[in-house]
């Protein structure tokens, strides 16, 4: 790569988190694409991934031979600049369980608990937009971490109305089978017979598909997974697939069909993303090749505005705009994906649709989850911007509720 290219890796990576490994550049990208191929821009840091300031600032440390040391302390100040956990996840999704915060825990929606496991948190390769950056930047202040299972199993004995536990991270496949063994075992114990599902976030059959083929402790993982039916229980993989070429390798589809043979569902989720998948042909490409493979489109995400957004991010209308085309050219089957959504801090909403009603166009949207149960289902209308990209650049309009 010429020396200007690489400049600009170094002053972007000092402070987002920059990784990729030997899949992902050998089998993934097609360097005949490259920069402009959608892998690469998924994984490989870009200038304006930082607002122009901060990329100037950072650079100019990096053309004067500044100490690490001065790096990283720029780069920590620079962290906060940038949204850490939008959608107030520190501030209003952790629980209190015996008069202390729930580290590494977030209880959002009534029925699903969020577990960030110590040992999980990293992923095989990083995507360049990722929300959860701050996971991977080694700053303590800004990162969610469960030290162990205890006090989870603890938090969900009385938590009755939980049915279902989210490891996330990072990328929970990181850990190996041994350790997740010891985050997953104690749930499915009597005592907390009111889990249903558990459910893993992951990009592994993406970046490692290999974690459930040829892994040395592979088989222990789906074993695991074949506990989790046994007792009766769901085991679901939330799986992030950003591209159809994600799905091109013959490791991937080797390893869907080993997840799906212990009797777990594998289900699709991504943001929509500028430089990546934001064409309508990606999406139904994605959608339909997961289908056939036998897996279950969920959600299209809204970028949400952290890190790199304002590289990654498209307009509402945009997205709805390529969801709509994308949802149009696939059958019922495909059409299992609901979106765009935003994951913001009151719940999950939905752009809907655009629609005019008595000579104002309005965006009409829709809580798909609610931090509140009973706002669960709620419409609402705000004024039609074609230049919005989240919620706060909304303005309600028709006199509406608002979120
Ligand atoms: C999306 C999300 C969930 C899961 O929501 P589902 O609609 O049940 O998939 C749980 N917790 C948080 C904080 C979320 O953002
Ligand atoms: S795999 Fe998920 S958690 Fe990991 S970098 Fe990508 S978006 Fe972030």
């Amino acid at each position: 790569m010429p020396e200007d290219y690489l400049h600009e890796l170094r002053v972007v990576s000092s402070v987002l988190p920059f990784k990729v490994n030997q899949y992902v550049v050998d089998e993934l990208i097609d360097w005949s694409a490259a920069p402009d191929d959608p892998i690469f821009r998924l994984t490989f840091p870009h200038r304006d991934m930082l607002p122009p300031d901060v990329f100037d600032s950072m650079s100019a440390l990096h053309l004067t031979a500044a100490s690490p040391d001065v790096i990283r302390k720029a780069a920590r100040e620079i962290h906060g600049r940038l949204n850490p956990n939008p959608g107030a996840q520190l501030a209003a999704n952790v629980p209190t369980h015996q008069e202390h915060p729930l580290a590494g825990v977030q209880h959002k929606y009534a029925e699903t608990v969020l577990v960030f496991p110590a040992q999980g948190q990293t992923c095989h390769s990083y995507c360049g937009y990722c929300f959860r950056w701050s996971q991977f930047v080694g700053n303590a202040e800004i990162r969610q971490v469960a030290p162990d299972v205890g006090r989870v199993v603890s938090y969900l004995e009385e938590q009755h109305a939980v049915t279902d536990v989210l490891f996330t991270g990072g990328d929970p496949m990181i850990m190996s089978s041994a350790v997740l063994e010891r985050w997953v075992d104690p749930l499915l114990t009597p005592a907390l017979d009111h889990i249903r599902t558990i459910r893993f976030g992951t990009k592994a059959l993406s970046y490692w598909p290999y974690r459930f083929t040829t892994d040395r402790d592979a088989d222990d993982l789906l074993r695991l997974f074949e506990r989790i039916v046994a007792g009766g229980r769901h085991a679901a993989l939330m799986a992030h697939f950003s591209h159809p070429r994600e799905l091109q390798n013959p490791a991937v589809e080797k390893a869907i069909r080993r997840i799906r043979d212990t009797g777990a569902v594998i289900r699709a989720q991504a943001p929509l993303i500028a430089h990546v998948n934001d064409r309508a042909e990606d999406w139904a490409g994605l959608w339909q090749r997961l289908v056939e493979l036998g897996v279950v489109p969920y959600y299209m995400f809204v970028e949400r505005d952290t890190g790199a957004h304002s590289y990654f991010s498209v307009p509402l209308t945009r997205a709805l705009r390529i969801y709509t085309d994308a949802v149009r050219s696939v059958s019922g089957l495909a059409r299992t994906a609901r979106g765009p959504v935003l994951s913001a801090a009151p719940g999950k909403v939905l752009v809907d649709g655009i629609a005019d009603i008595g000579g104002t166009e309005v965006f009409t949207l829709r809580m798909l989850q609610a931090r509140d149960p009973r706002l669960v289902g709620r419409q609402f209308f705000a004024h039609h911007d074609p230049s919005a990209e989240w919620l706060d650049d909304l303005r309600p309009a028709l006199g509406s509720w608002w979120p």
